[in-house]
């Protein structure tokens, strides 16, 4: 990412660099306003546009997944840019790589494979994770 961001004539600032660490070391796939949180722990007056323009150069850039949805945030894997299945829950918006998955798969097979509801199928699968499902999270 670094090297991808300085051959473009990005400049490493350290808010940035904080960024970059947040979006490699997160399994979680955050959104813009969870990486500004994060960042923001180590440099307090980092603003939400700084963010958004990282993450623009970082997408042009080809390094970081924006993962879409209607009427939520969009979410971000910087540890795999590339296109890959997601298991989301609709619940708890938790969002979870799903690896090595035959896409012609029924979808009875993945539930029973994943412990997840499975409810439709996109690029990436959603339902609700079997925390939600047993009432052990809150909606946020
Ligand atoms: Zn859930
Ligand atoms: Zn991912």
């Amino acid at each position: 990412m670094r090297t991808a961001l300085k051959r473009r004539g990005t400049r490493l600032t350290p808010r940035r660099d904080k960024m970059l660490e947040v979006l490699v070391s997160s399994k979680r796939h955050p959104s813009a306003s969870e990486i500004h949180e994060e960042v923001r722990r180590f440099h307090p007056r980092t603003s939400l546009a700084t963010i958004y323009n990282t993450i623009e150069l970082l997408k042009e850039a080809g390094q970081l997944l924006e993962i879409e949805f209607s009427g939520a945030a969009n979410r971000y894997d910087g540890r795999r840019s590339h296109h890959h299945p997601h298991l989301i829950c609709l619940h708890c918006e938790k969002i979870e790589d799903l690896d090595s998955v035959d896409h012609d798969e029924p979808l009875d097979d993945l539930s029973s494979e994943t412990g997840y509801e499975i409810t439709g199928r996109r690029m990436d699968y959603y339902g609700m994770c079997p925390d939600c499902q047993s009432g052990r999270t809150v909606q946020p």
